[in-house]
């Protein structure tokens, strides 16, 4: 299901977070955050029931769900440093959190049903969805459907929409006419539609283009410096790249190589719980921040600052998340890795300079190339094959970009790649939408790892407390 009027910060670029997934762990934060304030008092217990057939029976500990629903039964925020410890504490305070995999009547793959008891009295009960990207729906509140969720769920966002009835344009189609007819970057048109959007000042949307960047780059930087965390398939890797390139034993290419050390640095970062700006997701948050990076680093392209490449790749965005968002639990790694393919060939074009036409050129044929791709984590981590999904998603943006600088046919408009797909989405398997139940997920040595790793408990009640 799509979002009538999304928006840059609160739907495509970011949020700024920590965790393994925006869909799991920064949106089980704001359901839990959003439990607390409906509760209005410390929570006692919470019951999470989650549907069997879903995504998140299955990976709602591997993926961080049960770690961010914590944290926002305590109040942290998505990135807040103690996340990590948010299980723990909730032991520590008396807060039981148990875990019941029962069949729903809502068939969304990203369903809570949370029943809260508070440390007072109060009860609620309360259905909530996330869609893709940390972005939630408050559904159902104490059995009675929530028509309007705006009230509750806006307040956790960054951006509050008020302004969609004034905004310049809504679909890559109107954009089109507009940039055929005045032309223009990408850039521009995306700060136009922020602040018509967010009713705030261009001055602020480039401000936040430029916040956003900065969290990039640091994620780049303290991923090459070196992470660490338990709970991990892959080993530091970025590092290797450098120092394999030294002793000439790659295949020569600066910026390919570092490409691809960077969008691994941004990679490790995340699952070591270091602090990203998921765009669209935490588990596509390598694409864009690794590549803009690495490109900025080495190449003087046109753009004033890198505000605008964030801002076009946001635009792009905008427009898939229109068409129905970024939840690979609905329609595969297409929608996060692929989605982060178009807005980061988009950010690149931007970047050098290009034009907004070339630049939503640029997205629709590297979109073209990553349509069906399918969602398979390893041990229900977001690692593999995420990373080298992510370098794919990242060395496909710089080709589609080059490929439309220099004027090739991309043939079939944006918004019609976009809706092409969300069909195939909606056809796949849903084996292949982050439910582990095929592909990669199922290979012998994945069970392998899953079960060395000792991760989610597959169904029936959850007694430990809280995890
Ligand atoms: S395979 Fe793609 S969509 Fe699935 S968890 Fe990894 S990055 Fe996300």
């Amino acid at each position: 299901m799509g979002t009538s009027f999304p928006s840059i910060f609160n739907n495509v670029v970011g949020p700024i977070m920590r965790g393994p997934s925006s869909s799991h762990t920064a949106a089980a934060v704001r359901i839990g955050l959003l439990a607390r304030r409906l509760l209005d008092e410390q929570p006692r217990q919470v019951v999470a029931t989650f549907d069997p057939d879903g995504s998140l029976a299955s990976t709602y500990r591997g993926q961080g769900s049960a770690m961010g629903l914590a944290a926002g039964l305590l109040q942290m925020d998505i990135s807040d440093s103690r996340m990590v410890d948010a299980e723990r504490i909730c032991r520590e305070q008396d807060i039981e959190v148990l875990y019941r995999i029962a069949k729903l009547a809502i068939s969304h793959p990203n369903t809570y049903h949370l029943a809260v008891k508070g440390a007072g009295g109060a009860e609620i009960s309360l259905v909530a969805l996330s869609t893709g990207g940390g972005i939630i729906r408050l559904v159902e509140l104490n059995g009675e459907a929530v028509v309007d969720d705006s009230i509750y769920v806006h307040p956790l966002l960054p951006i509050q929409p008020q302004g969609g009835d004034s905004l310049p344009f809504a679909t890559p189609e109107e954009l089109e006419n507009l940039l055929a007819g005045q032309g223009g970057s990408l850039s521009r048109w995306a700060s136009a539609y922020e602040a018509a959007l967010g009713k705030i000042d261009v001055q602020r949307v480039v401000e936040l283009g430029a916040e956003h960047f900065t969290v990039m780059k640091d994620s780049v930087a303290s991923g090459l410096a070196g992470t660490n965390y338990n709970d991990r398939i892959l080993p530091r890797q970025s590092d290797r790249i450098a120092s394999a390139q030294q002793q000439g034993l790659l295949i020569p290419s600066k910026l390919v190589n570092s490409i691809i050390a960077s969008v691994t640095a941004v990679m490790e970062t995340k699952s070591a719980m270091g602090t990203i700006a998921a765009a669209p997701t935490a588990g596509s948050c390598g694409t864009l921040a690794g590549t803009l990076t690495a490109v900025a680093e080495r190449v003087d392209g046109g753009a004033e600052s890198m505000a605008q490449p964030v801002l076009a790749a946001g635009l792009i965005g905008v427009f898939i998340a229109r068409a129905g968002g970024f939840a690979a639990e609905e329609g595969g790694c297409q929608y996060e890795c692929g989605s982060a393919s178009g807005m980061t060939a988009a950010a690149l074009v931007e970047l050098m300079g290009g034009d907004g036409q070339t630049a939503m050129n640029a997205a629709s044929m590297a979109m073209q190339n990553t349509m069906g791709l399918i969602c398979d984590p390893v041990a229900d981590r977001v690692e593999v094959p995420c990373l080298g999904k992510n370098i794919m998603a990242a060395l496909n943006a710089v080709a589609a970009a080059n490929m439309a600088l220099a004027g090739y046919a991309h043939v079939i408009p944006l918004g019609q790649v976009i809706q092409a797909m969300r069909e195939v989405g909606e056809g796949m398997d849903k084996r292949f939408c982050c439910t582990c139940k095929g592909g990669l997920s199922t290979t012998p040595e994945a069970r392998r790892i899953h079960a060395s790793m000792n991760a989610a408990t597959p169904s029936g009640l959850d007694t430990t407390r809280g995890g």
